[in-house]
């Protein structure tokens, strides 16, 4: 299974992300070039990545496992503010650069919201946007995540995502999905074959790159994003376990985006990476009750 977490990059660059993600017993891991909340991005120290990569071979980690997600402010789809919407796509063509320079292949993007405008004229600006960014004979590739639908999210349905694929002159574009955000914009997760089989109609399983694996703290079509650890949500760690074992994705990374746990059930700082103990629970194939106390020993 080829499975990681969310791990920062802020030490070290790429080789700090991937001892953290070593740390946790991936062969996946996703990063962001900085922080998720802003772009701010210091140059590549190529030292780094040079060290990167021979602990990736010693340890048999494949650079197509490794996915880069732009950060959160980036919005393609509002044009209200144009400044910002120019700034967006400049800086995703930066960012190109960028994992190109790491040898990264894939970049996570929230499609956007739409704001003020309809969603049918935020989509048309997204894909405005990304036939400025997209180039075919680019090695990396912009993946679309699916959205839960929150507020004026824009790529809450498959048919959504797909006029965005369509409306983009290259096919250097795929889709990575998220389970808590599919569940929340109202696709069955526990009937995931027919999830798939739809998928594969309407835009082509092939298309896709990555899946954010996370359990939802709220119901079906809740269009709400929140995310809750594995087995402790409304997907379940069956539900769960069937997807991260699907015989169809099985070259697929699979990454987790789960909340830190708190040092003690009343605080209500985040402070524990639950990836390692997740990890194992869907390597074993079994649930741990007591994952929470498990992790606040471990790191304590
Ligand atoms: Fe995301
Ligand atoms: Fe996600
Ligand atoms: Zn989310």
């Amino acid at each position: 299974m080829i499975i990681g977490s969310h791990v920062h990059f802020n030490k070290e660059q790429i080789l700090g992300a991937l001892k953290e993600a070593l740390s946790y017993g991936a062969n996946a891991f996703m990063l962001y070039t900085g922080a998720p909340q802003n772009t701010f991005r210091s140059d590549i120290n190529l030292e780094y990545l040079e060290e990167a990569k021979k602990l990736m071979i010693e340890n048999n980690i494949s650079m197509d496992n490794v996915i880069c997600h732009a950060p959160y402010i980036i919005n393609l789809a509002n044009k209200e503010k144009i400044d910002a919407w120019n700034f967006s796509i400049a800086f995703l063509k930066k960012e190109i650069k960028r994992c190109e320079s790491l040898g990264i292949k894939y970049i996570v993007l929230h499609p956007g919201s739409s704001v003020k405008h309809t969603r049918e004229e935020g989509i048309e600006n997204i894909i405005e946007a990304l036939n400025y960014v997209i180039v075919d004979d680019s090695k990396c590739m912009i993946i679309l995540e699916t959205m839960a639908g929150k507020g004026s999210e824009c790529g809450r349905t498959l048919e959504e995502i797909k006029m965005i694929m369509d409306g983009v002159n290259s096919k250097n574009i795929g889709v990575c999905l998220d389970t808590c955000h599919l569940n929340d914009a109202g696709y069955n997760m526990k009937e995931f074959e027919n999830f798939l089989d739809e998928f594969d109609k309407i835009i082509g399983i092939n298309k896709i790159k990555c899946i954010h694996v996370n359990d939802s703290k709220n119901e079906l079509g809740s269009h709400k994003d929140r995310h809750a650890n594995i087995g402790f949500g409304t997907l379940g760690f069956d539900t769960i376990l069937n997807i991260v074992n699907n015989e169809k994705l099985k070259d697929v990374p699979k990454i987790l985006e789960t909340p830190y746990i708190n040092k003690t059930n009343e605080d209500k700082e985040l402070v524990y990476p639950p990836y390692k103990f997740e990890i194992e629970m869907l390597r074993k194939r079994i649930f741990n009750p007591n994952l929470f106390d498990d992790i606040r020993k471990y790191y304590k």
